[in-house]
This record gives structure tokens, sequence and C-alpha cells, in this order.
């Protein structure tokens, strides 16, 4: 439980990290980033039906809901690059890759979970492939690879972030969206906060250790900001939950924005295969 000395994927060797969480996690304490401790590899099995229907992601295949969420992060990623194609990694049931494919952009997707490949291709007629992104082979390379949610699952972001580039086109764009384990809510909340789920996410990220990741994996950054869970919940939801909402972001944040530069619970950011320039 004590601090030691350690490697951090994010820094290398040589920073001290500590446990955190009841041990359940060990924090690097020169850049914030963090890890599971025996976090299990992922796999088919581990993303079944179970993860998308009964673990608490219950509300994945909801279009209404999910239709909201996936035109917010397109509008989020057209204002800053407009990609004539792209690649989602785990789009799930493949309502982003069906709000791109809307806006006149091709589209494709791997996904690990066989039940959300199913969904994707045969309620959307999308073109997803079940499998590992790491391993997959792709049939052309793409304007922007885009993994909401992914990164923090993997078995090697290192290898994730390599396989990223080389699926871009030079100067292709990434678009990438983790939990923000250095935001408001989950310092306020520590294992109740919801972005923490150790027992699916290997990695958790802060702001800066993100960008350092994608700096060193090749990268330029052009955007990066956080949100509150509650910007992608439809305005009618927000109502109706207004009273749990709002005060736990209040007090998480002082604030009731939705966008903050470093507190809300997610992190994203846009940056630019470096080789493109
Ligand atoms: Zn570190």
């Amino acid at each position: 439980m004590s601090p030691r000395r350690a490697s951090c994927l994010v820094c290398g060797p040589g920073p001290v990290d500590e446990a955190i969480l009841g041990g359940r996690l060990r924090q690097c304490l020169a850049c914030g980033f963090a890890w599971t401790v025996g976090a299990a590899d992922p796999t088919p099995d581990l993303y079944d039906d179970t993860y998308f229907g009964g673990g608490g992601y219950e509300d994945y295949f909801l279009p209404g809901p999910r239709r909201f969420e996936a035109s917010r992060r397109l509008r989020w990623l057209r204002s800053t690059v407009r990609p004539q194609s792209l690649l989602e990694v785990g789009p799930a049931g493949g309502f982003f890759l069906e709000a791109a494919r809307r806006c006149g952009i091709d589209v494709y997707g791997v996904e690990v979970s066989a039940a959300a490949t199913r969904y994707a291709r045969d309620r959307l007629n999308l073109p997803v492939q079940q499998g590992n992104f790491e391993s997959a082979t792709l049939p052309e390379r793409v304007d922007a690879v885009c993994a909401f949610h992914v990164l923090e699952h993997v078995t090697d972001p290192w290898q994730f972030l390599c396989a990223a580039r080389a699926a871009l086109r030079p100067g292709g764009a990434l678009v990438l969206e983790v939990p923000n384990i250095a935001s408001a809510a989950a310092r306020l909340l520590g294992e109740q906060w919801p972005g923490l789920q150790p027992e699916y996410h290997r990695w958790h990220f802060t702001p800066g250790s993100l960008a350092h990741l994608v700096t060193m994996a090749g990268f330029r950054v052009l955007r990066q900001d956080t949100t509150v869970f509650r910007y992608y919940m439809p305005l009618r939801y927000q109502l109706r939950h207004a009273h749990r909402l709002l005060p736990s972001d209040w007090s998480a944040t002082r604030s009731l924005r939705l966008v903050h530069p470093r507190q809300g619970d997610l992190v994203r950011l846009v940056a630019r295969a470096t080789d493109g320039e």
C-alpha cells in the first residue's frame, strides 16, 4: 500500500506510484495516470450480452439517448476536423457511425462484442466487423479513427495507438474519449464515482496523461476538454433527473456548465497524426 518506484505506462520507468481506492488501483504520482491492480485481459466473453444488457449498460441500444449522444460527439468532432472517411473502434450499437454516415462520411466499425456487432449490422445496416482492432485486417486507410470509451479497456494503449496510426491516412485525426479520474466528481466520490468501473477499466486517465500518451505515440493534440455525464443526456432526461444530477455536479465542480477545461467526468481530444506534417 506504500509508495514504490515502478514503471508508469505514460511516463516510463522511474516515477513513484501508490495504492489508491483501497488498493484496487495504483496511481503514478508524476502524471496522475492510474491502473487497475490485477485487471483481466479484455476478451469477447467479457463484452457479451451481460455487459451491454445488464451491467449498468442497459441503455446501450436505446436509440433515443444514443442518437443524442452520437449527434453531440459528431458535432464536436466536426467543429475541429472534417473527415471524409471514418473508422470507429468499439461502436457498440453503431449510433455514432449511423450519424456520421448521415453526414455523408464513409464509415466502418470494428467491435469486439458479438452482440453489439449483430445489432449494428442487422438493425442499422452498418459495415462493422467483429474482432480485435489491434489485429484486424482493415479495408483501407481513413481520415479519422474514433474510439469513445475504448482506450480504458484495451490490453495495451501503446499498441492501440500504434494500430490507430496505421489505420490513418497521413495527417489523419484521432478522436478519443475516456473517463477522467482527475475529475472533480471522481475526487469527491472516490470508489462511488460511476466512471471508475475497475471490473472493466484497466487504465484510468487524466487530461494531462492522455495528452502526453497520445503525443508520445506520434500525434499532435488539436483540441482537448472535458464534459460532465449530463452533457450526453437528452434535455428531457436531464429535467426528469435534475434533482439528482444538478446538486451532484454543483458539489463536484461548483458549476452547472456541461463542458470544462479539466474538471468534467469525461476527457476527450482530437489529435492529428504528425507524419502528415
Ligand atoms: Zn506517470
